[in-house]
């Protein structure tokens, strides 16, 4: 009987593991794994150098990243947060560096760095991993002694579980547990950039802005950060942020939706107005095409002309005043079509997922099956791009590993 059968080796499985027997070194600890391969989405993550965390050490601040799931992990973030996953990974020799956006990866710059330390700590420290090995069903006797039924059909019995097999992106991925009365929140995508079939702007595809805005039409909030023309439509952070925060409301859309597009820092409408006559009035003689604007690339420049139906030979001083409302409506508001998802390469989740009322967040576990523990992305918790969906792994798979060393 082992005392602690994980399923699924990834970032949390492999993490509660090893915090479990740092605490508890006599514990006889199973890792099963499905496929062939442990810790496969931390070796390719961050475009294969493993965004770790983010760079927020204050747990308020942090928590405001998750779309689902913040409120819960806020408190979660003040036992185990950014500063304390920094300090895991020093004392086991890995350094992190942050980059200027806040992004910390190992200061090597690759995953094999995190992947390496997890398979060699496992090993050292005596926990089992078992891969081609899929949990297929789990049956609880007597709140005690769980069965898990294997894909091999074979089984094996432990005390203590925990459920750490990532994103239920599948209609199956969570039919290993239909034995239990256990709420699950929709699994949607998040994290995707937007397709958009329009030629002019497919073909500026590499270009950004520094500083855009993404407002989905019916939709309240708008997103503001760097966007990207891609030769597809539109990705960028801003771009994912919105598709992350709006995933439910985006995939009832079928993901097919208008969007309005600022490729310009503005405050308010009035300011933006102001700001533009003044540019215009600076260089009454100067041609609309030799215009330096907003820090816009140029030929975005000209693409906002055309859409504004302006003569790009037209001297600012012979604007009429339709033209600058025109101009400035598409410097803010761009209107676009969007038709569908493309998933973000470098980083993509599955929002959704085990309903956060189902768990007692002292303790990681399900509260109606106090021996079941929940970790990882299986939750429904997920955050923007930036190491947050690693970090809400890294914190809710500590949470578990101490509640359980306790009762070991
Ligand atoms: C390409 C990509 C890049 C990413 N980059 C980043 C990044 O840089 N920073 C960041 O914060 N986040 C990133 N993410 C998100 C992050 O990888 C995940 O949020 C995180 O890996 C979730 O960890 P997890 O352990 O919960 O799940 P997973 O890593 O998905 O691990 C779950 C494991 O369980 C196994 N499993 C499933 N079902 C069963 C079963 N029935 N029996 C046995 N095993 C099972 C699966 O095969 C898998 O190995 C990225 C995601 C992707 C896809």
């Amino acid at each position: 009987m082992f005392d602690v059968a994980i399923v699924g080796a990834g970032a949390a499985g492999y993490f509660a593991a090893i915090n479990i027997k740092l605490i508890a070194p006599d514990a006889k600890i199973v890792i099963l794994e499905k496929t062939t391969k442990t810790l496969s989405k931390v070796e390719v993550s961050g475009g294969g150098r493993c965004n770790v965390t983010h760079n927020e050490i204050d747990p308020t601040k942090l928590s405001e990243n998750y779309p689902r799931g913040g409120k819960f992990l806020k408190s979660l973030f003040r036992k185990f947060g950014v500063a304390e996953t920094i300090q895991w990974f020093k004392e086991h020799n890995v350094e992190l560096k942050t980059e200027d956006d806040g992004r910390m990866f190992p200061a090597s710059n690759t995953s094999e760095t995190i992947v390496h330390l997890f398979e060699s700590l496992a090993q050292k420290v005596g926990i089992e991993v078992w891969t081609k090995t899929g949990v297929v069903e789990i049956s609880l006797e007597n709140n005690e002694k769980h069965t898990l039924h294997l894909s091999d059909n074979e089984s094996i019995e432990s005390k203590f579980v925990v459920l750490a097999s990532g994103g239920l992106n599948k209609h199956d991925s969570a039919n290993y547990l239909k034995n239990f009365d256990i709420q699950f929140e929709k699994s949607v995508p998040s994290l995707f950039t937007f397709n958009i079939r329009n030629s002019e702007l497919n073909a500026l595809s590499g270009i950004s802005v520094k500083n855009g805005k993404v407002k989905i039409v019916g939709l309240k909030k708008s997103y503001s950060g760097p966007i990207l023309v891609t030769h597809w439509g539109l990705s960028g952070p801003a771009v994912l942020k919105t598709s992350s925060w709006f995933a439910s409301e985006l995939n009832e859309k079928g993901y097919h939706f208008d969007t309005l597009i600022s490729w310009i820092d503005y405050s308010t409408e009035e300011e933006g107005y102001q700001e533009l006559t003044e540019i215009l009035l600076e260089s009454p003689k100067k041609q609309m095409n030799n215009l330096y604007l907003f820090d816009l690339p140029q030929r975005l420049w000209l693409f906002i002309l055309a859409e504004s139906k302006i003569d790009e030979t037209k001297k600012c001083i012979d604007l009429k005043k339709a033209e600058i409302n025109k101009l400035l409506e598409n410097l803010i508001r761009m209107p676009f079509t969007v038709i569908g998802k493309t998933t973000f390469k470098e980083e993509f989740v599955t929002a959704g997922g085990i309903s956060l009322k189902d768990i007692d967040e002292n303790e990681m576990n399900l509260k109606k099956y106090p021996t079941i523990y929940v970790a990882g992305e299986m939750l429904n918790i997920d955050g923007v791009t930036g190491g947050f969906n690693f970090q809400s792994a890294w914190t809710t798979a500590w949470f578990a590993a101490n509640s359980i060393a306790s009762k070991l």
